[in-house]
């Protein structure tokens, strides 16, 4: 990547702040983590840092506060759990700026970490305010930013502070965009990309700027009843937007000005309602009645869409293909994950259900990268430029 990494700079001795994407899910019940996945994530840039010496200083946000101190949303339960995965004590303090924390952060050895406390519980953080950004600087030698699930997003502590401190990117940073820039700058062919989920209107800016370097296109999922409307199919009271059929029309349009395979579903898993134990059948797509809505893609669409993605050489997928929540309609999602996973080529999966999907199928290790930021893996792969990127020093 272009962008300087951990790797290139000095860190021994210094006192590194480092921005992570601690932002984990937390049991209703105990308050405790329910899922590390995203602490894991960060552990290999931890772990080195340690390891050459680093005063590592930690920071995140988690949930939505508001700029206002949340009890149940204090970054306690997350130091306690990285302790674990560290096997070493990791000092937390009840602020992320101030007295206490200068204090806490003079105190460090080479090799200890501390945690911040939950950056958002200040209104500068998500206003970007340079005093803020200058106040979380002051703590530090060095900025690292590790937080892909963030990087979107122009914060104090993703973009501000680096006007104030040598800003370079931990492993996952350079991780994600080395696969998901690898996918659009120099993608090897075959190159297929795969889109679901809900609406048209979320994904408009990825499709367009997918159609223009893939080879095949796979649309399935809610977004490909417009589609489907738009090529003249009936498609019943199936999910479908104000507007989204002249987008798909015009996309169709477009794929068609490129000489792209464009590939639709040909059947679908309909039900009369919009409920988890709906009565349902398979129909093709040309067959859908008044009345009825596309749940899934059907079985010849899941044999048509696995082909094409076992015959590519990078596959980039973002989007369910039905609502794999309920059971009754999670085939063609289940399909499509095993077909990435039996790919030969580089396969990447992007966006926050897509990712659940995967890993909820046990098949998150068989991919070759699965993004860790929902959001910033999106707008990445819609061609934009994301601010906590941009804010890192050139190589
Ligand atoms: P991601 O978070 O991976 O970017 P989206 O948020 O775009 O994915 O879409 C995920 C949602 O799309 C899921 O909750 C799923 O239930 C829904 N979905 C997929 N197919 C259909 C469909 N045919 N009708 C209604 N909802 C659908
Ligand atoms: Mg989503």
């Amino acid at each position: 990547m272009e962008k300087q990494t951990i790797r290139d700079v000095q860190v021994q001795g210094k006192r590194v702040i480092v921005r992570v994407d601690f932002n984990v899910p937390l049991d209703r019940a105990t308050g405790g983590v329910a899922d590390d996945t995203r602490i894991r994530a960060a552990l290999p840039t931890i772990h080195y840092l340690r390891e050459q010496g680093a005063r590592v200083v930690l920071c995140s946000h988690l949930g939505r506060p508001d700029g206002r101190v949340t009890e149940d949303l204090r970054l306690a339960p997350v130091a306690s759990r990285l302790e674990h995965l560290l096997g070493g004590p990791v000092a937390a303090t009840r602020e992320c700026v101030g007295p206490e924390v200068e204090r806490a952060v003079a105190g460090l050895k080479p090799g200890e970490v501390l945690l911040l406390e939950n950056l958002r519980f200040h209104p500068e953080e998500e206003a970007n305010d340079p005093a803020f950004a200058r106040a979380l600087a002051g703590l530090a030698d060095l900025y690292v930013n590790d937080a892909f699930g963030t990087a979107h997003r122009a914060h104090a502590s993703t973009a501000g502070i680096a006007a104030y401190l040598p800003a370079v990117a931990g492993f996952l940073m350079e991780k994600e965009v080395r696969f998901l820039g690898q996918a659009l700058q120099r993608p090897e062919r075959p190159f297929a990309a795969i889109l679901g989920g809900a609406k048209v209107s979320d994904k408009i800016k990825l499709v367009e700027n997918l159609l223009a370097r893939v080879d095949t296109l796979i649309i399935g999922g809610g977004m490909a009843n417009a589609f489907l409307k738009a090529q003249g199919l009936e498609v019943g009271v199936s999910r479908l937007e104000e507007g989204a059929v002249a987008q798909a029309r015009a996309i169709l349009d477009k794929a068609r000005q490129h000489g792209l395979s464009l590939l639709l579903p040909t059947d679908g898993v309909i039900a009369e309602r919009f409920e988890e134990g709906a009565a349902h059948k398979t129909v093709p797509a040309s067959e859908v009645p008044v009345g009825w809505m596309i749940l899934d893609i059907g079985p010849a669409t899941r044999e048509a869409f696995a082909t094409a993605i076992l015959g590519s050489k990078i596959v980039v997928w973002n989007g369910p293909m039905g609502v794999f929540e309920w059971p009754a309609f999670a085939e063609g999602t289940r399909a499509v994950a095993r077909a990435l996973a039996q790919c030969r080529g580089t396969t990447i999966v992007g966006g926050g259900e897509t990712a659940q999907a995967v890993a909820s199928l046990g098949l998150a290790d068989k991919m070759t990268h699965v993004s860790t930021g929902g959001g910033a893996a999106l707008e990445f792969l819609e061609g934009r430029e994301l601010p906590g990127v941009a804010a890192l020093c050139d190589k």
